[in-house]
């Protein structure tokens, strides 16, 4: 039997305002096991952990049950606190009676029964634990960044200049990412070409990065510090090391009848194509549903103009395998399909657009050449009325129930930058809320109403009716007059909402990372962590975390590198010993477990094995300590009873279940 000391914070009032921590004190220190038992108002304080460390010298505790918030904020703490004190870290448990208990509940009485039950199984579960000792992984001094935007970038080029080789995957033709495709930007109105082009620059010429674009993670397999990445190098059909970038094969390529990805579908491009004149790589691609030679065989004119012999129709996909210690996620957003969205008329009228594609058509090097002109007609605006929030702070599942968090900063710019260069143009904006916290944004949006004379009307759009001259009629309604507006439009701008890129699900998944319910990344912890995933190893950085603007995601890939940094700085990591292992005598060889792990842990080995006296080659389960993470899916799994786990062994589990049935 353990000597168990059992410890319960009050967080403040978090736990003490609803759960009676002095009855659990009283209750507890009949528990089998249990020599002491005291409370504290924060036992993570440096105070508190005295208390601890004191108390396991007092009473010789062997074990030590802390009651208080989730294991995932102050596990390591108490561990620690335990080691220091000479205790194995791994004799202590945490009973959450915070996150599982009060935050929960109301009714003190049963959340008092409740948290005295959690800690009645925790140390129940004590009573069998062991001393465990972690072992020792090496760290693959080599970081992955996955997603070449702005947040792919920074990151690359932080890990990099701390010293470390980095490798970005980038699934488009080149890096850049949305930044690329914006005109100016908020809240400086500085060129964003000017500003992510050096970017992109310094990235490609940096001698620790190396870049994949074209490229896409195809598997992942391994843990922190030594990840193994099988990476799909889709054929470009053009050679990256004879291509000059000259740009003849697309001059004289004979199709163009494809859609500018980077131009949103606004013009055409011929089947080999860079995506935009600053790309890098400076290297084409073939799209092979528009090439004439790929579908039938003639053509090939790109090959005979091509002066550096770089086309090479016969390339083929190559798969590289690389490893890496860390690995960030950087994969950004898109916006959201407007197909639920019939009353704005987008499908119907080439005058309705999305933001990002205002941007292109902004741009001087965008489809209409940096023109401001209505799509179907080529004609002038004067009257353009924006609506927000399209898509975003839904209530109804058309829609996302999060803020996009961009689009009112993004509207006001676009406001200005029209009211600026064609002051005769009208603009009216719609919106729910104006949101703009951050340094300067509010002064940013007032400029827009105040200097540049936009309309701002507090209110939605209901309707938007293409009528039969061309024009668009605006249905909506005023909310601080309290009337319905009818207002006609040349042009209809939507803040179109904002989601992860779509890809982000299955990259989640070979990462074993998780997502949220609008498949953002989840990081650790809100406020604590929030740069880590919950995996080791994986690291967030820029939109695929979160709604966020090019500041934000700059701080935020700096941060991820810094974290990045941190683990490869170091030789060796300790590894969770909480693993599985197989009975041999007990494993009938039947692969159950092994297609349940995750992580590819388990393999099978002819053993010769002694059953009762009689020896015999047995086909049995091993596992991989160094691939297992400790999950439990093959413990749960095994038909026999063969697996388990150490430090949540089936019998610590079962105690656990008998304390709390008790
Ligand atoms: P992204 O720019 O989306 O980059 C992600 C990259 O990852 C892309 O290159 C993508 O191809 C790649 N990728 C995705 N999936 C994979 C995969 N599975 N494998 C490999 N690669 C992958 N912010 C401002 O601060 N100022 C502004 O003025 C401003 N204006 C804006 C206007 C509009 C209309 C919009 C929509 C946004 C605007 N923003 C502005 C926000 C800005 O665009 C984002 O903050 C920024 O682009 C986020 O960068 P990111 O790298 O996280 O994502
Ligand atoms: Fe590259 Fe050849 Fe095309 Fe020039 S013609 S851009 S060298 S592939
Ligand atoms: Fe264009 Fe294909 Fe002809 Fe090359 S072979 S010029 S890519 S159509």
């Amino acid at each position: 039997m353990q000597r168990i000391g059992v410890f319960v914070c009050h967080c403040g009032s978090n736990i003490a305002a609803t759960v009676d921590v002095n009855k659990v004190v009283e209750v507890i220190k009949a528990e089998p096991g249990v020599v002491h038992a005291e409370d504290y108002q924060y036992m993570c304080s440096e105070a508190g952990q005295e208390k601890i460390a004191g108390a396991i010298k007092e009473h010789g505790l062997t074990g030590i049950v802390v009651c208080s918030c989730s294991p995932r904020m102050h596990e390591g703490t108490f561990r620690k606190c335990a080691e220091k004190a000479g205790i194995n870290p791994y004799m202590v448990e945490i009973a959450n009676i915070r996150e599982q208990c009060s935050w929960i509940h109301k009714d003190i009485e049963e959340a008092t029964k409740k948290a005295v039950i959690l800690a009645r199984a925790a140390v129940a579960k004590v009573n069998l634990n062991t001393p465990l000792k972690p072992g020792e992984s090496r760290v693959t001094k080599r970081a992955l960044v996955i997603g070449g935007g702005i947040a792919g970038i920074q990151t690359a080029l932080d890990i990099a200049d701390a010293g470390y080789e980095v490798d970005i995957v980038e699934k488009t033709p080149s890096i850049g990412g949305r930044m690329s495709q914006l005109d100016k930007t908020f809240p400086t109105l500085d060129c964003s070409a000017c500003i992510l082009t050096p970017k992109m620059v310094d990235a490609s010429a940096h001698e620790k990065i190396n870049i994949y674009t074209y490229s896409e993670v195809e598997k992942v397999s391994g843990f922190v510090g030594d990840f193994t990445v099988d990476i799909r190098k889709k054929a470009r059909y053009v050679d990256m090391t004879k291509c000059t970038g000259c740009g003849v094969c697309q001059e004289k390529c004979p199709s163009k009848k494809g859609l500018s990805e980077f131009n949103r579908g606004l013009n055409k491009r011929s089947a080999i194509y860079t995506p935009f004149a600053q790309a890098i790589p400076n290297v084409p691609v073939i799209d092979t549903d528009q090439c004439i030679k790929m579908k039938t065989g003639k053509c090939g004119l790109c090959e005979k103009v091509c002066q550096a012999g770089a086309i090479d129709y016969t390339q083929k996909d190559e798969i590289i395998s690389e490893k890496y210690g860390a690995i960030v996620v950087a994969t950004g957003f898109d916006i959201i399909k407007l197909d639920q969205y019939d009353e704005y008329a987008y499908s119907q009228s080439k005058d309705v657009i999305t933001s990002l594609e205002l941007e292109r058509i902004m741009n001087a090097a965008g489809p209409t050449k940096g023109h401001l002109e209505r799509l179907s007609d080529g004609k002038s605006p004067k009257n353009i009325v924006f609506i927000q929030c399209v898509g975003s702070r839904c209530s109804d599942n058309r829609g996302k129930s999060y803020c996009s968090k961009i689009c009112c900063m993004y509207t006001a710019k676009h406001a200005m930058l029209i009211r600026d260069k064609y002051p005769d143009v009208n603009v009216t904006v719609f919106y729910i809320d104006v949101r703009t916290p951050g340094k300067n944004f509010d002064e940013f949006y007032r400029r827009a109403v105040e200097e540049y004379g936009v309309n701002y009307i507090k209110g939605q759009v209901g309707k938007v009716a293409p009528q039969p001259d061309g024009q668009l009629m605006v249905h909506g309604v005023d909310l601080i007059d309290n009337k319905q507006i009818k207002m006609e439009a040349d042009m209809v701008v939507l803040a179109a909402a904002i989601e992860p890129e779509s890809s982000v699900r299955k990259l989640a998944t070979m990462l074993t990372a998780s997502i949220d319910t609008n498949n953002f990344l989840t990081e650790a912890h809100p406020k604590l962590r929030p740069v880590e995933s919950p995996t080791a190893g994986v690291f967030l950085s820029g939109v695929s975390q979160g709604p966020k603007d090019i500041p934000e995601t700059v701080a935020q890939a700096g941060a991820a590198a810094i974290k990045v940094v941190g683990l490869l700085a170091k030789d060796k990591l300790l590894t969770n010993p909480c693993t599985a292992h197989s009975d041999e005598l007990l494993c009938n060889g039947c692969s159950t477990c092994a297609n349940v792990c995750p992580y590819g842990a388990i393999s099978y080995e002819d053993k010769q094995v002694n059953d009762h006296g009689i020896r015999e080659t047995r086909r049995v389960a091993v596992v991989n300590t160094a691939l297992c993470q400790g999950c439990g899916a093959c413990t749960v799994a095994c038909p026999s009873g063969a697996m388990d786990l150490q430090g949540f062994s089936n019998r610590q589990i079962i105690a656990e279940v008998d304390a709390i049935c008790r």
